[in-house]
């Protein structure tokens, strides 16, 4: 399954996997019903019309477009036909003498509940429910002297299972929001705010899951040149573009298993799977690149590189350590080069 990344993208799974099956469900109403002795017109009518609505539903979701219009467009035709059913379950069959029946109303229920606060936020959902619960229960408590105990039972059954599956939605709504809050402050922790690549703490998370992995990885650490320099000439302001573009530069550069962070101020790691040569490779690749390049308002610029391998048994200390004495003599030999220790 793919990704799920925001409460809209979850959303969307629910329909593109619900809307299959209630399709199928309406299908086999709509073809059977026309041969059951009771069956009614008017259902076996809108059971069709919910068929093609539910099926340009799952079209317009598929090929997210017009979202929101479909969405309230289901609430209201949804909210009808849940208040059809059941006034019709309760009030129909006992114009007609008979007891009360809740059937498919009873059965599909939670579903539609469920469809309210997935189209609704918390709270409108939560009042929209509880106002769709008023109306239904209006319907019953005046029939209750008529309802024979058996059926009295689940009749009340159905309404205290209500309101517990209201509560619950609720509840679900307000925790998965939470989960989905949280799961957006843990990126931002770990992302560096201005050029919003990953950060030092989590370029430290990679690094402790990499050593206990064991499998070979390389470390490029780099540093711009004189940097200073661009903030005493240009300001502060043209430091931090510079920053940004040679994140951008050098992440358009790299793999999706070369990961790539800030590790502070004009410093910056790549750690990247395989053996130095390979880091020592690409290196000298992006030291060539930057240099090639003109920043927007400071020019031509440089970096120097250190490039090390894991070696196994060694602390985190250590080996970074190594890249940052590669990066120093690199410095220390002039500078727009890389250095393999
Ligand atoms: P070297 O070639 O030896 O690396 O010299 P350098 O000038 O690049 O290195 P130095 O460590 O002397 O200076 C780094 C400067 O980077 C100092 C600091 O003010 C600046 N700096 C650090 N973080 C930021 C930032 O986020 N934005 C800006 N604009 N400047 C920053
Ligand atoms: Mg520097
Ligand atoms: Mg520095």
């Amino acid at each position: 399954m793919k990704r799920i990344r925001s409460v809209e993208d979850l959303k969307r799974m629910i329909y593109l996997w619900s809307i299959p099956p209630i399709v199928l469900a309406l299908g086999i109403y709509s073809l059977l019903a026309p041969h059951l002795a009771e069956a009614q017109g008017f259902y076996i009518m809108a059971s069709r019309l919910l068929l093609v609505w539910y099926t340009a539903v799952w079209l317009l979701i598929y090929r997210k477009r017009f979202i929101r219009f479909v969405e309230l467009g289901t609430l209201a035709l949804l909210t009808f036909a849940h208040i059809a059913t059941v006034y019709d379950g309760i009030f129909h069959s006992m114009a007609q003498g008979k007891e009360p029946v809740l059937g498919i109303s009873a059965i599909w229920m939670p579903a539609v509940l469920l469809v309210f606060f997935l189209i609704l936020s918390a709270r409108p959902a939560l009042i929209y429910s509880l106002t769709i619960f008023g109306v239904l229960l209006c319907f019953g408590v005046g029939k209750l002297a008529h309802v024979s105990h058996e059926n009295l039972l689940s009749l009340c059954q159905f309404y205290i299972a209500y309101i517990v599956y209201i509560f619950m939605f609720y509840f679900a709504h307000y925790l998965f929001r939470l989960f989905a809050e949280l799961e957006n402050v843990k990126k931002r922790a770990l992302a560096d705010a201005l050029t919003g690549i990953p950060n030092r703490h989590q370029i430290d998370i990679w690094l402790e899951e990499r050593m206990e992995q064991r499998s070979p990885f390389s470390i490029i650490f780099f540093d711009m040149d004189h940097f200073k320099a661009i903030n005493d000439t240009y300001g502060h302001k043209v430091g931090d573009s510079v920053l940004q573009e040679l994140a951008g530069l050098v992440q358009k550069r790299l793999s999706e298993e070369q990961l790539f962070g800030r590790w502070g101020g004009e410093e910056f790691l790549i750690l990247m799977p395989g053996p130095a040569e390979d880091a020592l490779q690409l290196a000298e690749q992006l030291r060539q690149a930057i240099h090639a390049y003109s920043f927007l308002a400071a020019g031509t610029r440089t970096a120097s590189f250190g490039v090390t391998a894991f070696r196994s048994g060694e602390t985190a200390e250590a080996l970074l350590d190594r890249a940052d004495r590669g990066l120093y003599q690199s410095k220390a030999d002039g500078r727009n080069r890389v250095t393999m220790t």
